[in-house]
């Protein structure tokens, strides 16, 4: 360790997960922890249409039957059909399996493909918007599918894995779906410890992050040198902000370029949205990534939706837990240190980052 002194404006320090304590962040700007950038990120993809394409047009019989279709009649804009190499599938009954310290659950679920457009390599952040608002209730349609289904469904998990860093196997752009028998530990977490606030607190802490990033202003001095030790500014964790949804930067943020979308008033439920709010949320999550991409050059990502699960607390978690979608865009790898601490290290200042990606001209 050289004992230079520190960069201006270099930080160094540990960030709580205001939501998952246990999930905390090491936000190290100085160029020491600066991990090795994923390998120079592969072109993204941008054809609109590919012969070969199992997800193209003209290729329908390349893939199991359509489960939806958007627009119900002409040509189809999004289309949804099951996984061909499922995770979880629904062919099985077994029951689950304990012995000494080994336990399973069967893996009952199913494992869904939303085709999001039907040009192959269109981004999010070029989508008509009309068109990403009928995505959205695509999502929430199946979701709703899926737990009417059957009642063994805890949780149903609408994810997108976009760019070869972010694990896309197949270049078209898409999503996934995963309806499982379990709820996954991350939700788990949140949902437990939000229902901690708010038995403690009596409100929503999610509805506080929001308030917090709206209002928040302070000036926090150092006790014995009375030099400002941070300053807080109205507003500095917001990247967008809509009529009924808002994009927030996380204090504690994992990932450099991570931002979150929330509801802005109260809802637990993904499926309580109403379809008349999918025009607002498609605008902000079209001009989120948008910003992301000018900011990052390219952005390859994944994103996933947390909304209250469907099990026997469904409605005890409805006043603490409130929806949201977590986007996380990939431009590192992630080193031994975080692979071995579970720590994870950012090396952006995130009040910095938030500043540069409201500073895109859209
Ligand atoms: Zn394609
Ligand atoms: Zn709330
Ligand atoms: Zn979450």
């Amino acid at each position: 360790m050289s004992d230079k002194p520190a960069e201006a404006g270099e930080v160094r320090e540990i960030r709580l997960n205001p939501i998952v304590p246990t999930e905390s962040v090491l936000v190290a700007t100085a160029r020491s922890m600066r991990p090795k950038k994923a390998e120079e990120l592969a072109p993204r993809d941008t054809r609109k249409h590919v012969e070969t394409c199992p997800f193209c047009r003209g290729n329908e019989h390349k893939t199991p039957p359509a489960i939806m279709v958007w627009p119900e009649s002409g040509d189809w804009q999004i289309r949804m059909v099951e996984n061909l190499y499922p995770v979880l599938g629904d062919d099985r009954a077994q029951s689950n399996f304990s012995f000494g310290l080994q336990q399973t659950i069967d893996g009952y679920g199913r494992h869904e493909v939303i085709i999001d457009h039907h040009e192959h390599g269109t981004a999010i952040q070029d989508m008509a918007e009309p068109h990403l608002a009928a995505l959205l209730g695509v999502y929430q349609k199946r979701m709703q599918q899926l737990f009417e289904s059957d009642d063994r469904l805890k949780y149903v998990l609408v994810f997108k894995n976009f760019g070869p860093a972010a694990g896309a196997s197949i270049p078209h752009t898409h999503s996934q779906v995963i309806a499982m028998p379990v709820v996954p530990e991350n939700v788990e977490a949140e949902v437990r410890n939000s229902a901690a606030h708010y038995a403690k607190h009596h409100h929503c802490i999610f509805c506080a992050l929001i308030d917090e990033a709206l209002t928040f202003e302070a000036t926090l001095y150092d006790r014995t040198s009375g030099a400002v030790r941070r300053k807080i500014n109205v507003g500095q964790y917001v990247v967008e902000r809509g009529e009924k949804f808002i994009a927030i930067k996380p204090f504690a943020s994992r990932y450099e370029w991570e931002v979150h979308i929330l509801p802005l008033a109260h809802q637990a439920d993904f499926l309580s949205a109403a379809d008349t709010d999918f025009a607002d949320l498609a605008r902000v999550l079209r001009r989120t990534m948008a910003r992301l991409d000018a900011v990052i050059g390219g952005a390859q990502y994944n994103f996933f939706l947390h909304s209250v699960p469907h099990d026997n607390d469904q409605q005890a978690h409805a006043p603490s837990y409130h929806w949201h979608l977590e986007i996380c865009p990939r431009t590192s790898i992630p080193t031994g240190f975080e692979l071995g601490s579970g720590l994870f290290v950012n090396t952006i200042n995130p009040e910095q980052a938030a500043e540069r990606l409201r500073a895109v001209e859209l």
